[in-house]
C-alpha cells in the first residue's frame, strides 16, 4: 500500500552563520546578559533536573562528550569535542552541536550549532559565578589563554561585571595579538599584553584560565595568588587536563556546577574525594555561602554542565523565534499513518523493488 505522506515534523535548524547573526541583530551584551539570566534561572530550578556526569569517550589527543540532561518538559544534549593539538591543523580545539527535544513526545524541537554558543554561554556563566563569588569592586582581570573561548570572556566580564582592565597571557604570542586585534577600538576595556601569567595576574581581581593543553599544568601557583581574588578557572575540563596547582584549591573556597562530574574533570580531581566544595546552585538558592569576606580566594572550577547547553538551546529557539531565523529541518519523516514507516520507501523517487 502506498500510503499518502504528510509534512515531515518540523524541527528548527540554527546554522553557525544564524547565531552570528543572531548576536549581531541583538547585540553581543544583550545576548550574553540574556544568556546570563537563562542560566541563573535555569540554577535555580536545580532539583527539577534529571542530571548525570557526561559521557567521555578519550583518545590520545582529546575527546568527545555527550551531555544529556531533562527537566518534566525538555530533554536536551550537547555533543561537544576537546582536542588541544587540532589548531595546529587548522580545527578549533572545541566543536559542538545540541538539540532541544518534547519530553512528552520525543519530537527533536531544535537542532543547533552550539561552537560559537559554548563561548557565549561559558562566559555568561563564568559572569553568573563570579557575580556570586568575585569582589563587586572587582575592576581588573587577568586572562591566561586568548584562543577561542578568550574575546567572550574579556567582553562577559567588561559588559556584565564592569571589568575595566584585562591583563593577557598566551604562550602563543599570536594568540593575543589576535585578541587584540579583535577588541581593538571598544571604548572604556584596557587590554594589556603580559610576558608571563605572573605578570598578568599581579593585582588582578579576578584571574580567567581559559587554556588548552591535555597536560597537569599548573598555570596558577599558589605564590600568586592574592588576598580576595576570585580564579575563574575554565581550561581545566578533562581527567588529565588542569590548570590550577592543588595548593591553590586548597587554600580557596571551591565552587562547582555538579559535584560527581567535577570530581572527575576539574582541577578537583588532583584533591581526595571528600576535599570539601560547594554546587553553585546552593549559592545562587541562598542555601550556602558564596564569599564570605574581602580576602577570601574563591574558584569557580567550571567544568561545563550540560543545564548550560539546556539554557543555552532555550535562549536560542526563543530569539531565533522572535527574529524569525533558521530553518524548519525535515529530521523526522512524516507520516499520514504512523505505523507505516515503511510505505516511506515505497514513495521515494525511485522506488524499493521488493523482488530481485
Ligand atoms: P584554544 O585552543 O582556541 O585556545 C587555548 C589557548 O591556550 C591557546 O591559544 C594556547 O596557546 C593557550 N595555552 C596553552 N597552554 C598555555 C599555558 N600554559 N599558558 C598560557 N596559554 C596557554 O581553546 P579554547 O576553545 O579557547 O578553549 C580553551 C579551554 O577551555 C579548553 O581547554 C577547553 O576545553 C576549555 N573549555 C571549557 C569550557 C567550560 O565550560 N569549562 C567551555 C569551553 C571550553
Amino acid at each position: 500500500m502506498n500510503t499518502p505522506t504528510s509534512p515531515a515534523l518540523p524541527t528548527l535548524f540554527l546554522s553557525a552563520q544564524d547565531v552570528a547573526t543572531l548576536v549581531q541583530r541583538i547585540g553581543l551584551p544583550t545576548v550574553l546578559e540574556r544568556m546570563a539570566s537563562t542560566l541563573h534561572a535555569d540554577y535555580l530550578r536545580w532539583p527539577a533536573f534529571d542530571k548525570s556526569a557526561r559521557v567521555a569517550s578519550h583518545s590520545a589527543d582529546g575527546v568527545i562528550e555527550l551531555m544529556p540532561i531533562a527537566d518534566d518538559t525538555t530533554f536536551a544534549f550537547k555533543y561537544v569535542n576537546g582536542h588541544p593539538k587540532n589548531t595546529r591543523s587548522g580545527l578549533p580545539t572545541v566543536m559542538a552541536f545540541g538539540v532541544l527535544a518534547d519530553v512528552a513526545t520525543g519530537v527533536p524541537l531544535l537542532l543547533s550549532e552550539l561552537t560559537l554558543t559554548t563561548a557565549l554561554r561559558t562566559a555568561a556563566m563564568s559572569v553568573v559565578a563570579a557575580r556570586a563569588l568575585a569582589r563587586p569592586d572587582s575592576r581588573r582581570m587577568a586572562l591566561i589563554g586568548n584562543g577561542a573561548q578568550s574575546e567572550f570572556q574579556a567582553l562577559a566580564f567588561h559588559h556584565l561585571m564592569g571589568i575595566d582592565e584585562v591583563r593577557l597571557y598566551d604562550t602563543d604570542p599570536a594568540a593575543t595579538r589576535k585578541l587584540m586585534a579583535n577588541l581593538a577600538g571598544l571604548r572604556g576595556l584596557r587590554l594589556i599584553a603580559c610576558e608571563s601569567s605572573k605578570q598578568a595576574v599581579r593585582g588582578a581581581d579576578i584571574v580567567t584560565t581559559v587554556t588548552a593543553d591535555k597536560t597537569n599544568a599548573t598555570i596558577l601557583t599558589p605564590e600568586m595568588i592574592e588576598p580576595g581574588m576570585h580564579v575563574n578557572g575554565v581550561g581545566g575540563d578533562c581527567p588529565g587536563k588542569t590548570e590550577l596547582h592543588a595548593d591553590v584549591l586548597r587554600q580557596a573556597g571551591v565552587f562547582v556546577e555538579y559535584e560527581p562530574q567535577t570530581r572527575i574533570e576539574g582541577d578537583l580531581q588532583q584533591l581526595p574525594a571528600d576535599f570539601p566544595v560547594t554546587e553553585l546552585w546552593r549559592v545562587l538558592a541562598g542555601r550556602a555561602d558564596g564569599r564570605t569576606d574581602k580576602a577570601q580566594v574563591t574558584v569557580f572550577d567550571s567544568v561545563g554542565f550540560a543545564l548550560e547547553d539546556y539554557s543555552a538551546l532555550r535562549f536560542l529557539k526563543e530569539a531565533a523565534g522572535e527574529l524569525g531565523l533558521g530553518q524548519a529541518l525535515p529530521l523526522v519523516p512524516g507520516l499520514a499513518d504512523p505505523k507505516d514507516l515503511f510505505g516511506l520507501l515505497h514513495r521515494a523517487p525511485t522506488p524499493l523493488a521488493l523482488a530481485a
